[in-house]
This record gives C-alpha cells, sequence and structure tokens, in this order.
C-alpha cells in the first residue's frame, strides 16, 4: 500500500490531496495519488493550507475566486475589513478607527491595530478624484512558509514520485512542515503583470542532487530550495539579484 508523504505510513483511508488549497483554486487534476497523504494528515495539516488562503485572500477576492466548495469571494479574518459580494458587486467595510464600528452587513468591526492581519488604509484628494489605497501585511505568519513549502514538497511529489519524496533526504522537510522545526526559506517574485493565475512547473534538480520548486500562485512566483540544509539558498539570493534586479523579489523570513 502506498505510504503517506508526511507520516510515511497508512492508514487505509483514501483522501484527495490538492496540491494548491482548493480554496485559492487549484487546477484541475493537480492532485496527489490516492495514499500518497493520508487522510488524518491531510486534516492535520489543513491549517497550514489556510495559512496561505489567508495571505491571499485579498488578491483573490479582487479577482473573484471562488473559495471553498465554490462559496462566494471574500474578506473575512482580517479584523478590521471584511468583504463580501452583495447584488451590486463587492462591497467592502474597512475600518481605520480606534474602536469597533458597525459595517454594511450588520456585523461588527474590530478596531484597526488589533492584529498583525489588518489592512491600513489611505484616503487622498485631488480636486474631484479621490483615492483609496490598501496596504496588505505579507508573510508574518509562520505558518505561512510552512504552507509554501508543503505546496511545494507536494508539487515534487506529484512530478516525481512518492519513491523519491519517501527517502530520508526529505525528512527536515517533513519536520518542518509538520512540527515547524528547522528554517525554511522562501524566495518570491512578484509577476507585476497583476493576473491571478496559477501555475507550477516540474521541479529543478542541480548537479549535486538537490531539488528547487517554482510555482505561481495567484500573482507571485515561489522559488522553494527543497535540499535538507538549504544549500541552495545563497546561489538562489545572488541569482535573483542578477536576473530581477533588487525590486521585485524579496524572501521569507526576512532575517535569514
Ligand atoms: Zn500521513
Amino acid at each position: 500500500m502506498t505510504k503517506c508523504i508526511w507520516c510515511k505510513r497508512s492508514d487505509g483511508l483514501l483522501s484527495l490531496e490538492h496540491v494548491f488549497p482548493e480554496g485559492l483554486g487549484c487546477p484541475d487534476g493537480f492532485v496527489l495519488r490516492a495514499g500518497e497523504v493520508c487522510k488524518t494528515c491531510n486534516n492535520e495539516l489543513a491549517h497550514l493550507d489556510q495559512a496561505v488562503i489567508d495571505e491571499l485572500d485579498v488578491i483573490g477576492y479582487m479577482n473573484d475566486v471562488p473559495r471553498k466548495r465554490g462559496r462566494q469571494p471574500a474578506i473575512r479574518n482580517r479584523g478590521n475589513v471584511i468583504g463580501t459580494m452583495g447584488p451590486n458587486g463587492k462591497e467592502i467595510s474597512i475600518n481605520m478607527e480606534a474602536y469597533s464600528v458597525q459595517t454594511h452587513d450588520g456585523s461588527r468591526l474590530g478596531a484597526f491595530g488589533k492584529s498583525s492581519r489588518n489592512i491600513r488604509t489611505s484616503f487622498t484628494r485631488d480636486g474631484h478624484l479621490a483615492t483609496v489605497s490598501f496596504s496588505v501585511p505579507f508573510g508574518q505568519n509562520p505558518k505561512f512558509i510552512r504552507g509554501i513549502v508543503k505546496i511545494a514538497f507536494s508539487s515534487l511529489v506529484y512530478y516525481l514520485g512518492t519513491d523519491l519524496a519517501l527517502s530520508e533526504y526529505f525528512d527536515s522537510i517533513r519536520l518542518f512542515v509538520k512540527n515547524g522545526q528547522g528554517t525554511r526559506a522562501i524566495l518570491l517574485k512578484s509577476s507585476r503583470d497583476g493576473e491571478y493565475k496559477n501555475q507550477a512547473w516540474p521541479p529543478f534538480k542541480s548537479d549535486l542532487g538537490e531539488y528547487l520548486v517554482v510555482f505561481r500562485l495567484a500573482d507571485t512566483e515561489f522559488i522553494v530550495d527543497l535540499s535538507p540544509t538549504l544549500t541552495l539558498f545563497p546561489t538562489l539570493k545572488e541569482r535573483a539579484f542578477e536576473i530581477y534586479g533588487k525590486s521585485d523579489w524579496t524572501f521569507l523570513p526576512v532575517n535569514i
């Protein structure tokens, strides 16, 4: 029987594991084969998918991406913001006050500054033209990086199979994703085309046999070093400077 890529056991229960979280729009068929993730791990790691969905909720909402099980696009768990779909399109309430307020749909919105997930807005007026700008924090939740590494490793399994994935070589990846042990770093690049697009590419293998996974979620490309001790990452950073210049890319965690 197929062993689970996370716990290396089999609970005999079949579950369907989407490589990209369903709530972000996983391309058809981009799923792992039955048993490659056991039901227990599928459930226990769902909070990491949620952390990734949470980070990309605003761009998903703006691009009308339905959430899991076809639910309407929405922004819900940011404390000072609620975004829903009304009869005439998007309805957003943002609270920048230091006290809670009532919103367009009757619910309460928390005070600004109470949560690191709050969205900051600013309002400028020039004659008859008013501009509202949003500032959305990104990547502060440590679970977000674990969620991105989980996607990268699942993508590797999709392309290269479980024989490779179950080897000890990837045990440090399992420990990081399952328990948050160790440090992993990811490189992010803004696509700048503003399009919401989800796409994955086959893993890249270095001359020394290290694996690198690249995929795009929403408007961001992620480059994930899956080598046991992040040996590719310094080169990656250097190459990113050469290829992309100083702007348009960043890495997480910021103190690596
Ligand atoms: Zn498992």
